[in-house]
């Protein structure tokens, strides 16, 4: 354990010393404390949230649920929390997620090592002293050899870029930041921005509640039947049973999750197979038809076979044909946007109370004080809901100032597009650690398997630098070039870069575009950073501990 250090900060504050620092509350946050605490290290963890949870916290709206089975979407690293905690649907809503957080926080007593209500507004790294200083927004300081941003790839909302926002009379509520207290929606009229993922779910739930809902679709998404069962107790003491080998199985899949996957090409089955096999998948649900045929995102005509029998299924579902026709996603492949699930999301638009307003037809010029107005004309509202999507993958790190060697900033770093080394460091930012980075697989995994594979990656790091007597770590130029040279070549033939989205930046006025996540797979991602350990941190520069940190820690 090292002692509160005697320095002062460029702020004049006095700044506490720990071990190491973690910024963020999410599953990765949750999990950096509880591993770094058991390694017997000082730690002090920062949330800006009221409480743990990360997304879940923020991100109550109506219909809000996860959309990876739950018994995947939960911690693998406790044998204890395993079998102590039994999921009650196949998919959990919101609700549940929370307290399964809760109970992990309570059960291993994370919370007293978090300050709540906390922004971090600045990190900087000491060439001399090697340390991170960190400063919050209420000016404490604190510092630590080693900082770890778990910060999550979803964390600040986007600016809707909707003139006249704020003019608008009426409620207006983000999804991302809904509040704790039910929203009455009866009688009301109700528009909401945005059909992704967010907009699906908040869509089919409030369209069944007693209002009027305007739905403003710029892109429709594609989404499937989620086909949420409850999980009955006996199938629970039976997967209970099994854990072990469900993680494995998890841990060495593309996704970080048991889902199927296929070898099949799409082309090598005759027409009549294809179709059997793609209405077996909507049966089932989930994103069985993503694992179906398994050259989906690289075949541009297999992707259109799969997109149109989709379509299909929405003219099957929506009475009405031109509103059937609207929703109907066109111009992009299929997969290529997150795929959503969805629970009767295409016959909440057979509801006489839901409209569809077309805005790529008729798209919005403003927010007015009355509601939305388009070229059609104006939509009086008493409720705007903005699931408008977020600045994700780098936003979080982006949003506050962080100072790597020699005075760099991440921003500075980052101008053309994000760069790092497994998404999980970067060159000129010794001992500065992220989990779920935007060069890992970031978006396209099971963001609690890759949590759990970071933070014990950053856990074997220092316990080397510790081990060796090495004050830092850092990958070489050469090794993140080499790995960004395999992101890209790994993200050139996917379709993925075919539609605009979060995914590759496309979301965000002028932030740079492309996919920069690895495409490569989730076990294929975790042989890489296997290998990056390999040989002693080969391929990273280490510098020894130097006097001045080494008096810090005494
Ligand atoms: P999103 O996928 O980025 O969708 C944002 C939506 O807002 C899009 O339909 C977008 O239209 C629309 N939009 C944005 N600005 C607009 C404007 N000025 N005018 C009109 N429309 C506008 O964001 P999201 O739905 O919040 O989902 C983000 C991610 O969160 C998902 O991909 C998923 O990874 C995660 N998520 C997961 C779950 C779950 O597990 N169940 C639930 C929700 C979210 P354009 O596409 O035309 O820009």
């Amino acid at each position: 354990m090292t002692a509160v250090a005697n320095a002062s900060s460029s702020s004049g504050a006095s700044p506490r010393r720990v071990d190491v620092l973690i910024v963020g509350g999410g599953f990765g946050g949750m999990y950096a404390v509880y591993k770094f605490r058991e390694m017997g290290l000082s730690l002090q963890a920062f949330e800006a949230g009221g409480d743990l949870g990360g997304v879940w916290y923020w991100n109550r709206y109506p219909g809000a649920r996860v959309d990876l089975p739950s018994i995947d979407y939960s911690y693998s690293f406790s044998r204890e929390i395993e079998q102590e905690w039994t999921w009650s649907e196949q998919y959990a809503a919101q609700p549940e997620l929370l307290r399964y957080i809760d109970f992990v926080a309570t059960r291993l007593d994370l919370r007293p090592h978090f300050q709540f209500n906390t922004r971090v507004e600045n990190a900087v790294w000491s060439e001399d002293r090697q340390v991170w200083t960190l400063t919050t927004k209420a000016g404490e300081v604190w510092e630590a050899p080693y900082c770890i941003m778990a910060t999550g790839p979803l964390s600040v909302p986007k600016k809707p870029e909707i003139d006249g926002l704020d003019r608008f009379h009426g409620q207006t509520y983000y999804a991302a930041r809904w509040p704790h207290t039910p929203v009455d929606f009866t009688g009301k009229r109700v528009g909401v921005i945005g059909t992704g993922s967010t907009g699906i779910q908040i869509i089919q739930t409030v369209g069944r509640e007693d209002c009027e809902l305007f739905v403003f679709q710029r892109t429709p998404s594609f989404t499937m039947p989620m086909r949420n069962v409850p999980l009955e107790p006996e199938y629970m003491a039976e997967v209970k049973r099994h854990y072990a080998g469900i993680r494995e199985v998890a841990r060495n899949s593309p996704i970080g999750g048991a889902r199927p996957q296929s070898t099949r090409a799409f082309f090598t089955v005759t027409p009549a197979q294809r179709l059997s096999l793609l209405e077996d998948s909507w049966k089932q649900g989930g994103l069985a038809m993503l694992g179906t045929f398994g050259d989906l995102m690289i075949n541009e005509e297999a992707n259109e076979h799969v997109a149109n029998f989709v379509r299909g299924k929405i003219a099957e579902v929506v009475n009405d044909p031109d509103t059937a026709e609207r929703l109907k996603p066109k111009g992009y492949p299929i997969f290529a946007r997150r795929p959503c699930l969805d629970t009767e999301y295409y016959e909440t638009f057979n509801r006489p109370n839901v409209h569809l307003m077309d805005c790529l037809t008729d798209p919005i010029i403003e927010a007015t004080e009355k509601g939305i107005r388009t070229a059609a004309g104006e939509t009086e509202l008493d409720i705007l809901i903005l699931a408008t999507g977020y600045d994700g993958l780098t936003g979080a790190l982006m949003a506050f100032d962080v100072q790597g060697r020699d005075g760099r900033t991440v921003q500075e770093k980052w101008k053309d597009g994000p760069r790092s080394h497994l998404g999980i460091m970067l060159e000129g930012f010794p001992n500065l650690f992220m989990t779920t980075g935007p060069n890992g697989p970031a978006a396209l995994a099971n963001i609690i398997r890759m949590s759990e594979n970071d933070v014990d990656w950053i856990a074997a790091a220092i316990l080397h630098l510790r081990e060796h007597g090495l004050g830092s770590i850092e990958p070489t130029r050469e090794t993140e070039d080499k790995w960004m040279e395999l992101v890209h070549t790994l993200a050139r033939p996917s379709l993925i870069n075919k539609a605009k989205t979060w995914w590759v930046g496309a979301n965000v006025e002028g932030k740079p575009q492309g996919l920069t996540q690895f495409v490569g797979g989730f076990m294929k991602y975790r042989e890489h950073c296997a290998a990056a350990a390999a040989g002693g941190y080969a391929g990273h520069r280490k510098e020894p501990l130097r006097r001045a940190s080494q008096d810090l820690a005494a």
